[in-house]
């Protein structure tokens, strides 16, 4: 009993002192944010939010013209800095994280958002489908989030690593093993890493956006008509349709899920991590599809 009691004292001293090390987050002035999937979307909100409180962004996407288009709404190059990357591709993320210190001299948040929707029933989903999607979200996360958090560690500087994840990571809904199932992924990397990475004073959260998010290439690229479909509504009015559905009665907008990231990392939450906040206007509250 001695030699456990004596063990436990050291234990807990050591988690002190490793406490102790462990610096307060940077104001977001002071911060870089690299931003994958910035060029459209939720990611493109995001990147105007954040810069808006004074962040250097770096618009990570695939799709080099419209991260172009996003680093020059945030005012060129003394601010935000366009890096086209593919984040299935080991070596692009790599060099995107570099390109980003390069720019601005080091990385301190960083924001998962990067994803394609591939909704589709189990029996018509391909191996490829499968593939291509954890390709993007599951693969593509880990590989920026290990790429980022190497910075981050070597920097000493403590960090955030924010998941743009979603409803369906947790709640269950047809025609929809692939996306729902990597998003699931998405969420599990979120406690595993903020277990791992604590220590070094980063952060990892996420944020579950509602099922549907108009003003989104995903929501325009055929998720919108798939489900005004299923709800029998135009798709003009789904919008409408799905503000009715939540307890707020409010519609979710990329600014809304923007914001929430911003309230992760910029805010008050430095003694938060390993959480999903829901932006979903009330939806999995009351467990509504
Ligand atoms: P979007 O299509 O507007 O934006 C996605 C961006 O990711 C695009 O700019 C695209 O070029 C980029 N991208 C795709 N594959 C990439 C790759 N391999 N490498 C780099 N960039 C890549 O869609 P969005 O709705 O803004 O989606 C953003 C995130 O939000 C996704 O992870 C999505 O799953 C999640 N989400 C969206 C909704 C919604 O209703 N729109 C709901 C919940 C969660």
């Amino acid at each position: 009993i001695e030699e456990s009691e004596k063990f436990r004292i050291e234990y807990w001293e050591l988690e002190e002192a490793k406490l102790r090390r462990m610096p307060p987050p940077k104001p977001l002035a002071a911060r870089v944010a690299l931003v994958t999937g910035g060029g459209s979307g939720i990611g493109r909100a995001t990147a105007l939010r954040l810069a808006a409180e004074g962040a250097c962004v770096v618009v990570a996407d695939r799709d080099a013209g419209a991260a172009e288009k996003v680093a020059e709404e945030l005012g060129g190059a003394d601010r935000a800095v366009a890096v086209a990357v593919d984040v299935t591709s080991e070596e692009q993320v790599v060099a995107a994280v570099r390109a980003a210190s390069l720019a601005f001299g080091g990385v301190d948040l960083v924001v998962n958002n990067a994803g394609i929707s591939i909704s589709k029933p189990l029996l018509e989903t391909t191996v490829a489908d499968w593939d291509l999607q954890h390709d993007i979200m599951a693969r593509g996360s880990f590989l920026v989030s290990r790429e980022a958090a190497r910075v981050m560690i070597d920097q000493g500087l403590g960090g955030d690593i924010v998941y743009v994840a979603s409803k369906n990571g947790v709640f269950a809904g047809p025609n929809n093993i692939a996306y729902g199932a990597t998003k699931a992924d998405q969420a599990h990397q979120v406690r595993l890493l903020a277990a791992e990475l604590g220590e070094h004073g980063i952060r990892v959260n996420g944020v579950n956006p509602d099922g549907v998010v108009r003003g989104s290439g995903i929501f325009a690229g055929g998720w919108g008509a798939k489900r005004a479909a299923v709800y029998g509504v135009e798709e003009e009015r789904l919008g409408e349709f799905y503000a009715q559905r939540t307890l707020l009665k409010r519609e979710v907008l990329p600014e809304h899920v923007a914001a929430a990231v911003f309230a992760l990392t910029g805010g008050d939450l430095g003694h938060t991590t390993g959480l999903h906040v829901p932006v979903d206007a009330g939806v999995a509250a009351a467990f509504l599809r």
